[in-house]
């Protein structure tokens, strides 16, 4: 049995973690898809739960026509140690043969526990990414073309826009210490 893991924080599931994944399929029998640091949100880089992340994915790989019994969503949370770190995803995920990362960090910490590594394939990277979808939110630019329609409705059912407008905002407090700082 050919399966393998793939591992996101996908803050939001963009189009980029749709095309790995699709592309991934073609070449295994499963695939294991790890949402990281998944006790995390209500950050600027990280808004959302692991929960609504498991929602975009689930209807993203819905709307993409993806057959349900290849894949297993795994909600992994961040520990303390990064050096157990590899033993923790392992208690958590169905067995595996590697894992597809583009992150430096996850592929040393497999590497060091003799799992092989396969760097994926980047689409579209200066748009198909995390970073910039969160960009174009605050900036009110257009962060819907970048995502898979399913995942835009999500976002709109659990309010997200709203909620990262509404953390990006300062306390009174911090922009008058700004000021101040700024004119000394
Ligand atoms: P962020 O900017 O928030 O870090 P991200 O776009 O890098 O978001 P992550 O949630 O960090 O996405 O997921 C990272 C993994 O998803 C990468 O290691 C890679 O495997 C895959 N991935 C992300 N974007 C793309 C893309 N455009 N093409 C192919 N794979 C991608
Ligand atoms: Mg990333």
């Amino acid at each position: 049995m050919k399966r393998d893991l793939i591992v996101g924080r996908m803050q939001p599931v963009h189009k980029g973690h749709l095309n790995v994944i699709q592309e991934t399929l073609d070449e295994v029998d499963e695939l294991i898809i790890g949402i990281g640091s998944a006790e995390k949100s209500h950050r600027l880089s990280n808004p959302f739960t692991g929960g609504e992340r498991v929602l975009m994915l689930t209807k993203a790989l819905r709307e993409y026509d993806i057959d349900p019994s290849k894949y297993y969503i795994i909600p992994l949370e961040d520990i303390a140690c990064n050096s157990l770190w590899v033993g923790h995803v392992k208690m958590l995920t169905p067995p595996f043969r590697k894992v597809i990362s583009g992150n430096a960090l996850v592929k040393q910490l497999f590497a060091e526990e003799n799992i092989p590594h396969k760097q994926p394939h980047l689409f579209n990277r200066e748009e198909y990414s995390g970073t910039e979808v969160r960009r174009r939110i605050l900036n009110n630019e257009d962060w819907q073309s970048l995502l898979p329609k399913s995942v835009v409705k999500v976002i709109e059912e659990i309010k997200g826009i709203e909620r990262i407008r509404n953390i990006a905002q300062k306390e009174v407090s911090e922009i008058a210490y700004e000021k101040k700082t700024n004119q000394n």
